[in-house]
C-alpha cells in the first residue's frame, strides 16, 4: 500500500493564507517541507480521502489525473475537508468523465451534499456509511470509526486494509471516545496516521490533538495490542499556532518511532 501525503495542514495552511506570525514567516523562508497545503491523502492512486480547497493545487503538483478517481472518502465537512463547491465542477460541460465518482461518508455529510443539482447527481453518487462497518471499495475494506469532533455532526477517521496492511488515518479528532477504543481493541494496525492541529502547544480545546496526545495514543494503541512493534506512525494535520517546522518536529518525534508527513510525501507500506 502506498499513501501519499497531498497535504497536511490544518484550515489556513503553513503559512497560513493571511498569516505573518512567526512561524508562518519562518515556514516562508525555509520553504520545502514546511510549506503545507489542506489536508489529503491518496492510497494507491484509487482511493482518496477528502477533497479539500487545495485539490487543483495537488492536482498541478503530483500530475494527479482525478478524471480517473471513482472513490472519494470524506471524513467530515469543514471546509478544509470538503471544498463543496469544488465538486460542482464535475458536471459535463467543465468536466468529461467516463466514470462517476462515488463519495463515501456520514449521513450528515449526505445531507450536506443535499443541496447539490439533478444534473451532478449522475456523476456523484453517495453512499452512506455506517460506523465499525466494514464496506468493499475496490480492493480494499474501509471501516469508519467515530472521530470525536463535532457535537453537531457524525465525523469519521477511517482504516483501511489492501489484505495484506491496515491503516488508521485519524483527521480530524480529539481523544478517542469509549465505541472507538471498544473497537479499536479488536484491530490490528499497520499504520497509524495522527492528526497533530495543535503539535507543540498546549491549547484547551478537546476536538484535536497535539504532539503529547500522540504519544499517549501511541501508548495505548501499543498497550492494547491495537499497534505491534513494527506499526508505522506518522503525524499530519498541523495548524500554524502549533509551531509545525518540520526540523523542530522531527527532533521530537523520531526518538518517539514517529514520522512527521509532509507535503508531497509518499508512505510505503
Ligand atoms: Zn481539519
Ligand atoms: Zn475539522
Amino acid at each position: 500500500m502506498k499513501v501519499l501525503f497531498l497535504g497536511t495542514a490544518a484550515a489556513e495552511g503553513v503559512p497560513g493564507l493571511f498569516c505573518g506570525c512567526e512561524v508562518c514567516r519562518i515556514a516562508r523562508q525555509r520553504g520545502g517541507k514546511n510549506l503545507r497545503t489542506r489536508s489529503s491523502i491518496f492510497i494507491d492512486n484509487t482511493l482518496k480521502i477528502d477533497l479539500p480547497p487545495d485539490t487543483l493545487h495537488h492536482v498541478l503538483s503530483y500530475g494527479l489525473d482525478l478524471s480517473r478517481l471513482q472513490h472519494l472518502l470524506i471524513t467530515h465537512t469543514h471546509e478544509d475537508h470538503l471544498a463543496l463547491h469544488e465538486l460542482g465542477y464535475l458536471v459535463p460541460g467543465f468536466a468529461y468523465r467516463e466514470q462517476p465518482l462515488t463519495a463515501y461518508g456520514s449521513e450528515d455529510f449526505a445531507r450536506t451534499l443535499g443541496e447539490i443539482s439533478e444534473q451532478m447527481r449522475q456523476w456523484l453518487q453517495v453512499k452512506v456509511l455506517q460506523p465499525f462497518a466494514p464496506y468493499e471499495i475496490d480492493n480494499y475494506t474501509v471501516i469508519p470509526v467515530l472521530a470525536y469532533h463535532r457535537a453537531d455532526e457524525r465525523c469519521y477517521n477511517y482504516i483501511v486494509s489492501d489484505g495484506s496492511r491496515t491503516l488508521l488515518y485519524m483527521c480530524d479528532t480529539g481523544w478517542y471516545r469509549e465505541a472507538t477504543w471498544r473497537y479499536l481493541a479488536g484491530v490490528r494496525l499497520d499504520a497509524v496516521i495522527a492528526e497533530c492541529t495543535k503539535a507543540f502547544l498546549e491549547a484547551p480545546y478537546d476536538t484535536h490533538l497535539g504532539l503529547s496526545d500522540v504519544l499517549k495514543l501511541k501508548e495505548r494503541l501499543l498497550a492494547m495490542g491495537t499497534a505491534h512493534a513494527d506499526t508505522r506512525w506518522a503525524v499530519t494535520h498541523f495548524s500554524h499556532n502549533g509551531r509545525p517546522l518540520q526540523e523542530e518536529l522531527e527532533a521530537f518525534c523520531h526518538p518517539h518511532g514517529i514520522e512527521v508527513a509532509y507535503d508531497g510525501w509518499e508512505m510505503a507500506l
